[in-house]
């Protein structure tokens, strides 16, 4: 029974991630690669509470970035702190990324730095911000909920770094972030604005048509160096669209055996996502 019930979840998980092998996601990536949007890989996993687990994701990124060169994939990867260690020692988190960093930086590419739940965001914007002083293929996302955020993209730019905008998809205290949608977007908005004018490299990572089309306003008076970026299988359309009005399109790219957390915050953040999951019981 258990067993029906993942193979069902897994099959609505496939809706947004790539499969659970490294072929799965290259041919996801080679696929998107064919409409000209580039794929940003990322190895589901998070809350690691094993060492050695963490060093074997550490591997697996290597391996990556290996595979993206080898195969001239157009992509980049995209790695979650607690994934490397940060719930286990933080001098673990930073090993393990200057690991992939300098392996990405050999190979010419680039690292983004996902950001996770709030008992992170102090080590995660500190520890990027000093690997960002020495090395400049490292990006980091900053979440336009948290109310502490404009202070962190302000660091952030100050260092020259490449931010990825996002709303955030944490469950936090209202304490510490915006609840309403009107007071993330007013918020994503400033941010938005701020990295338009002080920004080099960095991207606006939203489906939300409002945003999207304000920051290709934005992009018409500051000429920027940006991308937008999306989620794999959410407003594929709009990715062909931008890609079609001469904008840099990214799609992140998850895989993995890890999938359940992830899937978890892409059902609840569009309940109509629930009716994948009807639709996919009732064709069997
Ligand atoms: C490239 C990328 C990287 C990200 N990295 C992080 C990160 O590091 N940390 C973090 O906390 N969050 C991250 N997120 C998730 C982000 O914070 C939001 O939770 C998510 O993108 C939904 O917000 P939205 O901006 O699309 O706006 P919303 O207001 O949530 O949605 C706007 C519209 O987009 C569409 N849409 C949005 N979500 C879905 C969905 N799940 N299914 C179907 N349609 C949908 C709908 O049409 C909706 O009306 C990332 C998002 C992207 C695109």
């Amino acid at each position: 029974m258990a067993s029906l019930w993942t193979g069902l979840l897994l099959r609505i998980a496939k809706h947004w991630i790539a499969g659970e092998t490294c072929d799965d996601a290259y041919a996801r990536v080679q696929q998107s690669n064919t409409h000209k949007v580039r794929g940003i890989l990322n190895l589901l996993g998070e809350d690691t509470t094993s060492r050695k687990d963490t060093i074997a994701a550490t591997a697996k990124y290597l391996e990556i970035l290996d595979t993206l060169k080898s195969r001239q994939i157009e992509g980049c990867i995209s790695v979650k702190p607690t994934q490397l260690g940060l719930m286990i020692d933080p001098s673990l988190f930073t090993d393990n990324l200057n690991k992939i960093q300098s392996k990405a930086k050999a190979l010419g590419t680039f690292v983004w730095v996902d950001m996770e739940g709030s008992p992170f965001t102090t080590h995660i914007v500190d520890a990027y911000i000093e690997l960002r002083k020495r090395h400049d293929n490292i990006g980091v996302a900053i979440q336009a909920y948290l109310k502490r955020s404009e202070d962190d993209v302000n660091r952030i730019l100050d260092v020259g770094g490449a931010i990825r905008l996002c709303k955030g998809a944490y469950n936090e205290s209202p304490q510490i972030v915006y609840k309403r949608k009107d007071q993330i977007n007013k918020n994503f908005s400033k941010l938005m604005r701020l990295m338009f004018e002080r920004g080099r490299g960095f991207a606006i990572a939203t489906h939300d048509e409002k945003m999207i089309e304000e920051a290709v306003r934005l992009s018409s008076v500051h000429h920027a160096d940006f991308e937008f970026e999306m989620l794999m299988g959410i407003r594929d359309k709009k990715k062909l669209e931008l890609v079609a009005r001469g904008y840099r399109v990214s799609e992140y790219i998850p895989f993995g055996k890890s999938w359940w957390a992830y899937s978890k915050r892409r059902i609840r953040e569009h309940k109509s996502n629930i009716f994948l999951l009807a639709r996919s019981l009732i064709s069997g």
